[in-house]
């Protein structure tokens, strides 16, 4: 039996949940169904936080939940869950899972279920079965629209107010379960400062090894809820601090080394940079920090291939390549994210080239923002030249003509006396090779930051 906290008793109120998300449970309620908010949500606001979203359990059953709602669709092929849409706002509604329904090994025991009817059944189940299968304490409390009292069968009402990450069950068998929740364990303690149990992170250490089975495609899902989260920095933090990182960044984790140099502080001013953006509502891509972590590992590349012969820009474009190819094998980003990915990397050979007609069209293309950041945040460490840094931003503060003028388009000169910024003096670093064939830009190729 649950612990029933009653509504005097704990801290969520109606005020705080999504009004649409209220609909969803009066009417299942109205309807003769239980009605829940369940996991992170409910977590949430027991710890007087903003939920992301809201999700519903139910004992309705999805065809059931269908019909209720005019505005829902059945998702999922096994495990049917209904989406209840409105405006922007989508109400997950899953019915309450039966035993032996786990998200991994459970597939495969109900192969048979797929065919016909006659499994169906204990692919739902009851609340107590439901709680069962969560991951977390803090995830498996149920708040009932019934009464407003929350349902607590695990202790995790507790392990809430002290700020505790427990496993439901043996970690071990969890993990092996789902290797997933080893990232999703350090998310919560990276995003809610939530410590975790001795034996979950004794687990998570020894048996980090075990993501290398898992598709890189759900890796990336998992990526985005750590790392465009606005607790990117933390979230590295608390893999680097469990051994995970080297497992979804293999590349990276092999150029940074033991870390603690300007390398670190390369990785980590663009995380926290992340965080900003997120903090004031501005866009943020995947494709920006994933080419960050990436970088060194290029750069390093880069200078091989250009001391076997290739030319600097050309090596830099293979680098970025090969290792846009290796990560995927980790994480799957989709192509709208890895082809401006690759491109911002070997973009960082273009800024070198601070006058005429190819460099009017890098800063003005799509492509010059992200590649720009990037060329700042290299410039920040001492990886990339400051006053050309300074050049490309002073540029982009100047009206259209001016811009032209500065660069030296459609007009003989400019950058002196004439308010537009003066060309920054070429660095030179050690020897260059000039080739007849050569795109005008070389790029910086240092190895590392
Ligand atoms: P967030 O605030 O990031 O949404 P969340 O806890 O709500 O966190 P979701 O991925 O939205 O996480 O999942 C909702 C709930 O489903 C969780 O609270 C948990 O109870 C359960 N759950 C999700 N993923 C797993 C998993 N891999 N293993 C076990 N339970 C899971
Ligand atoms: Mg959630």
């Amino acid at each position: 039996m649950p612990r029933i906290i009653s509504r005097s008793e704990h801290s969520i109120s109606r005020a705080d949940i999504s009004r649409n998300a209220l609909k969803v449970l009066y009417r299942l309620k109205d309807a003769g169904y239980q009605g829940f908010l369940v996991g992170g949500s409910v977590r949430d606001l027991l710890l007087g936080r903003r939920p992301k979203d809201f999700d519903v359990a139910t004992d309705a059953h999805p065809e059931d939940v269908r019909a209720l709602f005019g505005n829902s669709r059945l998702i999922g092929r096994r495990f049917r869950l209904a989406h209840i849409r409105y405006g922007g706002e989508i109400i997950e509604v899953a019915t309450f899972r039966g035993v032996g329904n786990e998200e991994d090994g459970g597939a495969e025991r109900q192969v048979s279920a797929e065919s016909g009817r006659l499994l169906r059944d204990n692919v739902y189940g009851t609340i107590e079965e439901d709680v069962w299968r969560r991951d977390f304490t803090a995830n498996s409390l149920y708040y009932n629209i019934a009464d407003f009292s929350v349902w607590d069968f695990t202790g995790g009402f507790t392990d809430i107010q002290a700020r505790q990450l427990r496993m439901i069950g043996i970690p071990e068998a969890r993990f092996r379960e789902d290797p997933v929740r080893m990232l999703r364990a350090a998310r919560f303690a990276a995003k809610l400062g939530f410590s975790m149990d001795t034996t979950v992170a004794d687990e998570i250490v020894s048996l980090g090894g075990l993501l290398d089975g898992v598709p890189p495609a759900r890796l990336f899902d998992e990526f985005l809820k750590l790392f465009q989260s606005g607790h990117a920095l933390a979230s590295y933090h608390e893999l680097q601090r469990y051994g995970l990182f080297p497992r979804l960044f293999p590349a990276t984790a092999a150029w940074m080394g033991p870390g603690g140099d300007s390398r670190s502080r390369f990785i980590e001013d663009a995380l926290r940079n992340t965080d900003q953006r997120v903090a004031d509502d501005r866009p943020v891509t995947p494709m920006f920090l994933i080419g960050v972590f990436l970088w060194g590992a290029v750069a390093e590349r880069a200078a091989q291939l250009a001391a076997g012969g290739m030319s600097d820009y050309q090596a830099l474009a293979n680098a970025a390549a090969e290792l846009a190819r290796d990560q995927a094998e980790r994480i799957a980003m989709p192509k709208r994210f890895s082809i401006p990915m690759r491109e911002m990397l070997q973009l960082q050979a273009r800024f070198d080239l601070t006058r005429g007609a190819r460099a009017l069209a890098f800063l003005e293309s799509d492509r010059f923002r992200a590649a720009y950041d990037l060329y700042l945040l290299r410039a920040r460490v001492g990886n990339a030249d400051p006053a050309i840094a300074d050049w490309w931003t002073r540029l982009q503060e100047l009206p259209a003509d001016q811009r032209r003028q500065a660069l030296g388009v459609g007009r003989s000169g400019g950058g002196d006396g004439d308010g537009t910024p003066r060309r920054p003096r070429r660095r030179r670093r050690g020897h260059r090779r000039v080739r007849e064939d050569a795109p005008e830009t070389q790029p910086d190729l240092q190895p590392g930051v």
